[in-house]
């Protein structure tokens, strides 16, 4: 733990980034900037990256007077925190009336201290999927070759090379190629939902872009199930997943989701079949489930009705079907998770812990997965209208409130295997 405050960042502009010892840096919840406590700093983890934001200036704290005030020697400065890490805090700055959107990345506080980098936040997830120490560039383009010679004629897999592995650098595209884990199904090329922060599609008149393009085509089920069953039958803690970063909403597909399920079980009793979802059509969840969908994750800015619909805009379904979902999954007895875009301030809000208490509750969920919102926060917080977060619990203390609640509930980032859902859920994966 820290004995003071680390101190704040600036940036030149020029993307040289530099520390002003005369303040401690402070962290944002909501539309607030405050102190953050000594004991919620760890050190930037592997893989985190700064970023300097242009037209802002950080809001620190003098180290002599004790007063808030802005630096004025240069932009703002934020961390992008690598996956299986939540955020406490997200960077406290004032903004300039012209100061452009930021991209669709998360915004977390960051300072520095006895020539380190230091972040509020916490590991999460002990599941090391997607740390970027265990990515060798060159095995992972031997794998594509080696797949797209396997599979010439399969459109998405050539998706997943190309776009996935080789373009967006995606974790789960290179975990497949690299025979491993987690290997993902994109298959609709259309959403049912209008997220502000979609990160497969933004509209024209949105100054920020998507990070990445939406698929463009409907896979068959012979196409999945081609490249799926020989991950289930020969990867090492082998997950399939449908509902990718790269598309629209998979349940618009269930009808070749239930086809794809029903053939690699005819092949394959291994590993998980997940679908990450917005859980828009739980008719459609359970036609799945029966044919042997084991998990679901459900994605969600906030279990608040007001606050999700006005972020999800959604065509032709509700707030309640996505509950509904959850509980379907539930009822047969399958693996639920929640993809929670925490966002300091709003998801640790007194409202919110207590709205999300009562969804644990009513639909049996056994995991959250604590990820970071990724999206610029006035942008965000201006787009759902809200001006008022309301009181709020601190992100650290809402993890240990819940849990005490529900000492049954996981903990983590990604979808877990078949052998963490029905064996023992600690496995040791620095050693597996
Ligand atoms: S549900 Fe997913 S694909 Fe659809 S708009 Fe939202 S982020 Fe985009």
């Amino acid at each position: 733990m820290l004995t003071q405050s680390p101190y704040i960042l600036y940036s030149d502009g020029n993307g040289n980034i530099f520390e002003d010892t005369s303040l401690y840096v402070t962290g944002r919840t909501g539309w607030e900037a405050i102190p953050v406590a000594e004991d919620e700093w760890i050190e930037l983890p592997q893989g985190g990256q700064l970023y300097e934001l242009p037209g802002r200036r950080g809001i620190g704290i003098d180290v002599k007077t004790g007063e808030m005030r802005l630096c004025e020697k240069g932009w703002a400065v934020a961390a992008f925190i690598p996956p299986a890490h939540t955020g406490f805090y997200l960077a406290a700055y004032e903004t300039a009336p012209d100061a452009p959107t930021l991209p669709l990345f998360c915004y977390t506080a960051a300072g520095w201290l006895n020539e380190k980098f230091y972040v509020p936040c916490i590991r999460i997830e002990q599941d090391i999927r997607q740390d970027c120490e265990g990515y060798d560039e060159s095995v992972v383009e031997s794998g594509v070759q080696k797949a797209l010679e396997i599979y010439p004629h399969n459109r998405l897999v050539q998706h997943l090379a190309n776009n996935c592995a080789l373009t967006y650098k995606c974790p789960a595209a290179r975990n497949y190629f690299l025979g491993r884990w987690e290997c993902p199904i994109p298959s609709s090329p259309a959403c049912n939902a209008n997220c502000v922060g979609c990160i497969s599609f933004q509209p024209e008149d949105e100054t920020i872009v998507s990070t990445q393009d939406r698929l463009t085509f409907k896979p068959s089920a012979e196409e999945i199930v081609e490249y799926t069953v020989p991950h289930l039958e020969t990867a090492p803690y082998p997950i399939v997943s449908f509902g990718q970063g790269c598309e629209g909403e998979p349940l618009l597909m269930w009808q070749t989701i239930r086809e794809s399920i029903i053939e690699m079980r005819k092949h394959t009793p291994k590993g998980s079949i997940n679908i990450n979802t917005n859980g828009s059509k739980p008719d459609a969840v359970r036609e799945l489930c029966k044919v042997g969908l084991d998990s679901i994750r459900v994605s969600l800015n906030s279990v608040r009705k007001h606050i999700y619909e006005p972020y999800y805009c959604p065509n032709n379904y509700t707030f309640e079907d996505i509950i509904e979902s959850l509980r379907v999954v539930n009822g047969f007895g399958g693996w639920t998770s929640i993809n929670y875009f925490v966002f300091p301030g709003m998801t640790d809000s007194v409202e919110e812990y207590e709205a999300l208490r009562k969804v644990i509750k009513d639909t049996g969920l056994k995991m959250i997965q604590w990820r970071n919102f990724n999206i610029d926060p006035d942008w965000y917080l201006g787009k759902i209208n809200v001006t008022d977060t309301g009181e709020f619990l601190g992100v650290k203390q809402l993890l240990e409130l819940i849990q005490e609640e529900f000492p049954h509930l996981k903990y983590g980032y990604f979808n877990p295997p078949i052998e963490r859902i029905k064996g023992n859920y600690e496995i040791d994966f620095a050693h597996h």
